[in-house]
């Protein structure tokens, strides 16, 4: 059954015909009776439009033909009709600026006339374009504020849904987000083309392999499973690190284990059921196939995954997600922490994004299958991946830097910043193979017979457990584990496609060369193998099983020459070195513009978010911590007046107010520490983010450490804000 559609322009799946796939119950069992209610998908388009009209927009949708005005103008006028019905008063494009979040402006249907009436007007022109003000979104310098025009263009691949919130219902228009100039200003409109050239590059290996047949798109296809932290909402409310920076900046860890007991299944608390499953329901209603839902490792952590689509439309339901999320926990008196670390010594959050290439005739290029070509071309695929990984490891760590991740990343707990590849046992070992260049022709109790043409028996899930690899193959597709849980999946993507595709363009480049015109089936085994022999000898560094968090990985990645940014600031900084500015600028993902202002950004965005942690932690420090612990200093020095009043030895508690005194002068010299290079503003973004990385955040963690030993001593009336003992446990 076809799954994909389209014509090799990207996008162009058909989510409608996989959203209607699953209504229809063929794909697989019923999810939801009203799934997808409040998305205008191509059956509602059907039931609603004209026949020529839904033709010409399902033309559009499933292989880009041009939207003519006269059609533009029909299907907005239903699709208004539609969410009217709905309840819809007001209409908005819904883009993802690079901020990371996603952005709406808000126009009403009804336009008042006065003479007392109004007219309901929704034109296709409103619908394929609209011009925000757009002049308060990062452009990292691309647009000056002058021409601070930006242009939103309707993604008619990606559904219009319908978005509930506060009693009002808003129609949303998936768009892209451009300036004047046609430079991306989102997340989108680069990996709109990068899954263009992605397809590309892929249909370049079936041609060869002469598995094309049919085929006309390729398509990356993402799943992505969102970790996240639940906590009670009066108790945020408490903390003002929490309402500000979304993470705790104090706090010492509860005794180990006694917590967990709250969290193990059977012990969910009834409200965290309720949240999940309202978070399900609104979820389905917007055509988001949810799937997964479990608890996670920490106290109060838990994960969403919905199945996997399209790279685009995963993409913006990720964002939805997130929303969701957000959104619902309220309602249950819980706030949703999607931070990559929210409480320091309990394991962080991410966002594992799993990857793979779909033709849309519905194979799945990463499935290793029983035929020898098809075998054979799986192969071709992998190498091609561990290729660009080795690579370009540089933009893929820095596609994931922030610094809220580099909490995770890089510190002790997975995955680590060396982006290395996991395979498994029985891959590795047909690499090995592959490496010797005269595959034997048994092996493991003949099962695997490279020599003969039947190619090895590739298990499709090779049981992977390894859960310290940042990149891992887990069955018949990557999972790139290193993305961090607040941050948008298109980016990782993009690169992902990107890299990928540069690393197919050569592979295949190779072969058609090798190849020439009259290629025999005989002549493609041999140029495959010497090719594949190749490229594993010179990228088989990036190759790694073991445990990614010891000592011994560092020292031997090192020896390797991998790199390992374990911080993000140096990490951004490889985006526009010329190897990486040459593979956007060939594949016209971006330009050497548009990726210099997205590391500019990115960058700004590290710099602010830590001032605004440091600030925060100075003003709590100041006006909460120091406060209580002089309040206990009092107290301490009561009890030695009174203790001495009472003429009985007070040398005891003498000693201890000192040691406490010493302590909050201590403290106090912390935060006058702190604010002295906060207030340092060295010029350049990137001496501003170093001085941050290298003074900053170093004063804060000092601060933090004399805060938690404050913590453990000031008695627990006195302590001004909600422990992680309180926090972690939801009643
Ligand atoms: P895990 O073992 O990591 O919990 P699962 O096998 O349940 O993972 O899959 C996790 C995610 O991977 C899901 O979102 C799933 O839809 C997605 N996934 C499965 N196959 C593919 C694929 N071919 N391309 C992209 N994502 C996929
Ligand atoms: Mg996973």
């Amino acid at each position: 059954m076809t799954l994909l559609n389209g014509n090799g322009k990207p996008g162009t799946l058909t989510h409608h015909h996989r959203l209607e796939t699953m209504m229809n119950g063929q794909q697989q069992t019923r999810v939801e009776n009203t799934f997808a209610e409040d998305v205008f998908t191509l059956r509602v388009m059907q039931q609603r439009l004209p026949k020529d009209v839904f033709r010409a927009i399902q033309r559009t949708i499933e292989y880009g033909d041009p939207m003519s005005a006269a059609v533009a103008d029909v299907v907005a006028s239903a699709m208004k009709e539609w969410a009217m019905e709905h309840g819809a008063t007001h209409y908005t494009h819904w883009f993802q600026p690079l901020t990371g979040l996603t952005a709406e402006k808000h126009d009403a249907f009804l336009t008042p006339d006065p003479d007392g009436t109004a007219i309901s007007e929704f034109s296709g022109s409103a619908l394929v374009r609209g011009e925000p003000d757009a002049s308060s979104f990062p452009s990292g310098g691309i647009r000056a504020t002058f021409e601070a025009r930006g242009y939103t263009a309707w993604d008619c691949t990606s559904p219009v849904f319908l978005n509930r919130n506060g009693g009002t219902v808003t129609l949303c228009i998936p768009t892209a987000f451009v300036s004047w100039t046609g430079e991306a200003l989102d997340k989108k409109t680069p990996l709109l083309r990068s899954m263009q050239v992605l397809s590309e590059q892929a249909m370049r290996i079936l041609k060869i392999f002469g598995t094309d047949a049919g085929v006309t798109n390729i398509t990356a296809t993402l799943g992505c499973e969102q970790e996240y932290f639940l906590i009670d909402r009066e108790l945020y409310f408490k903390r003002e690190d929490l309402v500000t920076c979304d993470r705790t900046l104090f706090g010492t860890r509860p005794p180990k284990g006694q917590q967990l007991e709250d969290h193990y299944f059977g012990s969910i608390p009834t409200r965290v059921i309720g949240f999940m499953s309202e978070v399900e329901r609104e979820l389905c209603r917007l055509g988001v196939p949810v799937k997964t839902r479990h608890n996670e490792v920490a106290p109060c952590q838990f994960e969403l995954a919905p199945l996997f689509e399209t790279a685009n439309i995963a993409s913006d339901h990720q964002m939805l997600v997130m929303e969701a999320m957000k959104r619902v926990a309220p309602r249950f008196g819980l706030q949703c922490l999607l931070h990559e670390k929210p409480f320091k010594g309990i394991n962080g959050s991410g966002k594992h994004v799993n990857w793979s290439m779909s033709t849309n005739t519905g194979v799945n290029l990463l499935d290793p299958r029983d035929d020898t070509h098809t075998n054979m071309q799986f192969l071709v695929f992998l190498v091609a991946v561990i290729r660009a990984v080795d690579l370009h490891a540089d933009i893929l760590r820095a596609s994931v830097a922030s610094a809220a991740n580099d909490h995770r990343l890089g510190a002790n707990e997975a995955p680590p910043a060396i982006m290395s590849v996991f395979l498994g046992d029985m891959l590795t070992d047909i690499i090995e193979q592959l490496e010797s260049g005269s595959p034997k022709s048994t092996l493991k109790g003949g099962k695997l017979d490279l020599g003969a043409r039947t190619l090895p028996q590739i298990p499709r899930h090779s049981g992977d457990r390894n859960r310290t690899s940042p990149f891992a193959f887990t069955g018949n597709k990557f999972e790139f584990r290193a993305v961090g849980s607040s941050g948008a999946v298109a980016w990782p993507a993009t690169v992902l496609n990107t890299i990928v595709s540069e690393s197919l363009d050569f592979v295949a480049s190779q072969l058609e060369k090798a190849l020439g015109k009259n290629a025999d089936d005989k002549k493609l085994q041999s140029a495959v193998r010497a090719l594949l022999q190749k490229l594993v000898k010179q990228h088989k560094r990036v190759l790694f099983d073991g445990d990614g968090y010891t000592q011994e990985w560092h020292a031997e990645a090192k020896k390797r020459g991998l790199p390992n940014f374990r911080e993000s600031v140096a990490s951004l900084q490889t985006m526009t070195l010329k190897k990486n500015v040459d593979v956007f600028k060939k594949f016209k993902v971006l330009s050497k513009v548009e990726l210099e202002s997205r590391e500019h950004i990115f960058i700004e965005k590290y710099i602010k978010q830590v001032l605004i942690e440091a600030e925060t932690a100075a003003s709590i420090a100041r006006t909460q911590i120091l406060p209580a612990a002089l309040r206990h200093q009092t107290e301490l020095a009561e009890v030695v007046a009174a203790t001495e009043a009472a003429e009985v030895d007070a040398a005891k508690a003498r000693e201890h107010l000192e040691e406490f005194v010493g302590l909050v002068n201590q403290f106090r010299a912390a935060i006058d520490k702190l604010d002295g290079v906060v207030a340092k503003h060295p010029d350049g973004v990137h001496e501003h983010a170093g001085q941050i990385r290298d003074q900053v955040r170093p004063a804060m963690g000092a601060l933090r450490e004399l805060a938690d030993e404050l913590e453990t001593r000031v008695p627990r009336d006195l302590w001004p804000i909600p422990s992680y003992r309180e926090m972690l446990v939801i009643r």
